[in-house]
C-alpha cells in the first residue's frame, strides 16, 4: 500500500477523486490558521518559529491560513516560516502556485531545529496499514501479494479479539507520531492532527479505495487510487505519550471548529458575500454537522509536555 500510494499521489490529481475540508470552505484553514496564531502565543511568541504542513495536498489550508494570519496576528506572520512535508513532486508544484516561498522536506527529519508548529489535515490516513484477522487457529496478516490476498501466521496485533476479527495496525503513522512528540518535546511546540477514525481503538476492515471519485477495488490496479484506512487515535497518543509529548483530545471535528468560532466566522462571510449565503451555510454545515463530516473526523493535539491547554482543547 505504500508504493502504491506514493504512486498514485505523484502521478494524478487526487482531488478528482476526494474532496478535503480546506477545499470545502476556506474557513478551514482560516480558523487553524488563528488556532497557529493562538498556540504562537502561548508558546511566548518565538522571534522565528516553523509553521509545518505534512501532507498539504494543493496548498489551500495553507494559503486560507496565511491569509487570516495576515491580517489578524501579524507578529506571528512575520515570525513563521512555512515547510511542507511532501512526497509528491507534482503536489510540491501546486502548492508552490499557492504558497511562494515554502521549504519542501521529504520528512520529519530535514526540518530545522527549533520551535514548530505542525498541521495535518487527512495526512496519516494515506500511510500505510497492516491487516491481522483473527482464525480459529489465532492471528493471521492478511496481505497483497501477486495481486491476491494472502494470509500468513502472525503474532496478531498485539490484543485479542474475537474469532473472525480484523485489526488494522499502521506502524508507519506510529513511528512517524512518535518522531513528532520527541522533536516537539525536544524543541518546544505544538501540532494539530485532523482525520477520520477512532478514539479508541476498535475492530473492522477500514481499508478502503476511491477511483475517479467512486468507491473501489483497493487491489485493482494499484497506484491509480487513493488507498485510506481510518486512522488509530488511541495508538498515535499513545506512540506520541511515551515518546514525551503531552496529547490533547481527540475532540471531534463539529465540536473543535465550533469552539474556533467556525458559525461567527462563517456569518460574517455571509454578510461580506450577499447572495453566496446559502453555499456558505452548506460548506460551513459539511465540515461540522454530525452527520457529515463533524463526528467521523477527530482532532487531536500533541504538544511540548509543560504547554497550556491549547485552542479548542480546553474543556
Ligand atoms: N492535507 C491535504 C491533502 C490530503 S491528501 C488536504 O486536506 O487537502 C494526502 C497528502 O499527503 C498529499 O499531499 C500526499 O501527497 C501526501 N503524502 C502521502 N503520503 C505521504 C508521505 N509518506 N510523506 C509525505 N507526504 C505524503
Amino acid at each position: 500500500m505504500a508504493r502504491a500510494n506514493t504512486a498514485y499521489y505523484a502521478s494524478r490529481d487526487p482531488f478528482r477523486d476526494f474532496t478535503t475540508s480546506p477545499e470545502i470552505a476556506q474557513v478551514f484553514g482560516e480558523l487553524l490558521g488563528a488556532w497557529a496564531a493562538v498556540v504562537w502565543q502561548l508558546m511566548g511568541a518565538p522571534a522565528q518559529v516553523a509553521l509545518v504542513e505534512a501532507g498539504p495536498g494543493r496548498g489551500t489550508l495553507m494559503q486560507d491560513a496565511l491569509r487570516c494570519v495576515g491580517r489578524v496576528a501579524p507578529g506571528f506572520a512575520a515570525a513563521a516560516k512555512v515547510h511542507f512535508i511532501e512526497t509528491s513532486q507534482r503536489l510540491r508544484a501546486e502548492q508552490g502556485k499557492r504558497v511562494p516561498g515554502a521549504a519542501w522536506h521529504d520528512g520529519l527529519e530535514s526540518l530545522p531545529e527549533g520551535p514548530c508548529i505542525l498541521l495535518a489535515n487527512e495526512f496519516l490516513d494515506a500511510l500505510p496499514i497492516r491487516q491481522f484477522v483473527r482464525g480459529a487457529g489465532g492471528w493471521v496478516e492478511r496481505f497483497v501479494q501477486d495481486g491476491a490476498f494472502v494470509e500468513v501466521a502472525s503474532g496478531g496485533p498485539g490484543r485479542e479479539a474475537p474469532v473472525g476479527s480484523v485489526m488494522e495496525v499502521s506502524d508507519v503513522a506510529r513511528a512517524w507520531a512518535g518522531g513528532l512528540a520527541r522533536r516537539l518535546a525536544a524543541h518546544g511546540g505544538a501540532a494539530l492532527i485532523l482525520d477520520y477514525g477512532t478514539a479508541e481503538r476498535s475492530c473492522g476492515d477500514s481499508f478502503q479505495a476511491l477511483r475517479g471519485g467512486k468507491p473501489a477495488d483497493p487491489l485493482l490496479d494499484p497506484g491509480s487510487a487513493d488507498l485510506t484506512a481510518h486512522v488509530d487515535f488511541a495508538a498515535v497518543a499513545c506512540a506520541a505519550r511515551a515518546a514525551g509529548a503531552a496529547v490533547w483530545g481527540p475532540v471531534t471535528q463539529g465540536a473543535f471548529l465550533g469552539s474556533l468560532g467556525l458559525w461567527e466566522r462563517t456569518a460574517a462571510l455571509e454578510a461580506a458575500n450577499p447572495g453566496r449565503e446559502g453555499e456558505l451555510r452548506a460548506a460551513a454545515m459539511r465540515l461540522a454537522a454530525p452527520e457529515r463530516m463533524g463526528r467521523l473526523f477527530k482532532v487531536m493535539c500533541m504538544s511540548h509536555p509543560g504547554f497550556p491547554a491549547p485552542p479548542g482543547f480546553e474543556a
